[in-house]
């Protein structure tokens, strides 16, 4: 099976019987729950959009490995056009969801992953780049969604691993067998793992010859034994569980994180990709972000064009889309939501080959895409506000609106344009309170913000990367100025 269709997808999430909960309980089918499904809806796009004519030059691509088509989410990028098309995808999976649809950061893992080992092995002349070679080919050959896990909890944030009061802040190896390893600790803000088959768990920081124990890479079905999930809540969440499309803005689509829980976990040895060579984790967690880094570049774009959509609707519904300042702020929300995208598309141009054959975004690039990320989504989703005025946040239920008595005052006096009915301008009013206020503003906003590393965390590497150096010998050429 190269490529499975959404239902089979959502059938096989369904057979893992993870071990998901979310308010004090087990949820006993994830998959059928009100505020969880929107979330698997999201990732079953990326299956439903790879078998549609129209988008398969970017959905699908052949694999390095087996030769056969394949959903580009499980692909190795073979050249700087396939980093390109990663970032148009996104942005298509954006457009069609309005949501986080998770499934990047297992791309991205598995391309970190990929020239990490093959370094790794050259090295010391281990097997990691064999063993994932074998888990890349099964994740291809059953078009797997495999989270990427990254974020350890991390305690004290002055303290290195293995310094911290309590050792399993960091997830760590606790005990070696001959046919494995077990590990124990979490990882936090996990995008989409309840809806993903497999987890790939990389160290969260560089290590030093202490962390030994830290410095580990392997992968896990989601539903092996010990390992568990607690969902995180989102601002709204609970709307979805009163039924009412409207009212939830989004009712189709969404994105989840949770905090996932490996409670004395056992790794065979072949699915192991790092294990104690610390020196290797910080360029492991730098290929990593980087790769999420330019995806941004591509999905929060796609987020925005709904949102700048549905402003300039809101506009168009209440009259006042001719309004020269409403034009401005359309103008302004597509130079800002443009200029993520050229970000994205540049550090993948400015791609380049690694050791092991695939190709690595330009990663000073990759990190000015993401710190403007850190703040344009911020810039639109303020504009849209403007432009929506303060009935996206004062508007009445859907059970007010379809009242026998009081619907109709509504229906009367919160009525914008005669073309339009009251209806379908609460509508849009309500998917720009979702995406800027309400559940997609983990996504589109916080995410935007502290997803593949806070702010700082970029600034670090554009002043590691930014060749400071070389710009003061062009500033001394210019001005004759002797060494
Ligand atoms: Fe993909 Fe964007 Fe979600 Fe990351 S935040 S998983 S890049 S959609
Ligand atoms: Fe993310």
């Amino acid at each position: 099976m190269a490529l499975m269709t959404g239902a089979e997808y959502i059938e096989s999430i369904r057979n893992l019987n993870l071990q998901i909960y979310m308010f004090g309980r087990k949820i006993d089918d994830p998959t059928e729950d009100p505020i969880l499904r929107p979330s698997l809806n999201s990732v079953r796009a990326t299956y439903d959009l790879a078998l549609m004519p129209e988008y398969e030059d970017l959905m699908t691509v052949t694999s390095s490995v087996t030769g056969k088509k394949i959903n580009r989410f499980t692909h190795i990028h073979q050249s700087t056009d396939d980093l390109i098309k990663k970032v148009k995808m996104q942005r298509l999976c954006g457009q069609k969801t309005a949501a986080c649809f998770q499934r990047c950061v297992g791309m991205d893992a598995f391309n970190a992953v990929y020239s990490t080992t093959y370094e790794i092995d050259r090295k010391y002349g281990t097997s990691y780049h064999e063993n994932f070679l074998k888990f890349l080919e099964y994740s291809q050959e059953n078009d797997l969604t495999v989270d990427g896990a990254m974020t350890d909890p991390k305690g004290d944030r002055n303290l290195a691993p293995s310094r911290q009061a309590d050792p399993d802040l960091y997830l760590r190896v606790v005990e070696r067998r001959p046919d494995g390893i077990v590990v124990r600790g979490a990882k936090a803000h996990q995008t989409g793992i309840c809806n993903s088959h497999e987890v790939l768990v990389m160290p969260t920081i560089a290590m030093g010859p202490d962390d030994k124990d830290y410095a580990v890479s392997f992968t896990v079905p989601t539903n092996a034994e010990n390992l568990f999930m607690v969902i995180g809540r989102q601002s709204c969440d609970t709307r979805k569980t009163e039924g009412s499309a409207l009212d939830v803005g989004n009712c189709e689509f969404g994105g989840v994180e949770a905090l996932v829980i490996f409670d004395n976990v056992f790794v065979p040895n072949d699915r192991i990709f790092l294990n104690g060579e610390t020196e290797f984790a910080g360029m492991l967690v730098e290929r990593f972000a980087g790769y999420h880094r330019q995806s941004y570049g591509g999905c929060k774009v796609g987020v925005g064009d709904v949102l700048i959509g549905a402003s300039a609707l809101a506009a168009e519904y209440n009259g006042a889309a001719k309004a020269s300042h409403i034009k401005d702020k359309l103008i302004e929300m597509t130079h800002l939501n443009e200029t993520l995208y050229s970000s994205g598309i540049a550090c993948s141009a400015e791609g380049s080959k690694t050791e092991s054959g695939n190709y690595i975004i330009d990663l000073l690039l990759a990190n000015v895409c993401k710190q403007n990320v850190t703040r344009f989504p911020y810039e639109i989703a303020r504009l849209a506000q403007d432009i929506a005025g303060g009935l996206m946040v004062t508007a009445p239920s859907e059970k007010d609106l379809k009242d026998p008595k009081i619907g109709p005052y509504i229906e009367k006096y919160l009525a914008g344009t005669a073309e339009v009915s009251t209806e379908t301008r609460l509508k849009v009013l309500r998917l720009i309170e979702n995406i800027t206020l309400g559940t997609a503003a983990v996504g589109y906003l916080t995410e935007s913000m502290h997803g593949a590393g806070s702010p700082q965390a970029q600034r670090i590497m554009i002043s590691r990367q930014g060749n400071i150096e070389q710009k003061k010998d062009l500033a001394k050429a210019i001005a004759k100025i002797d060494k």
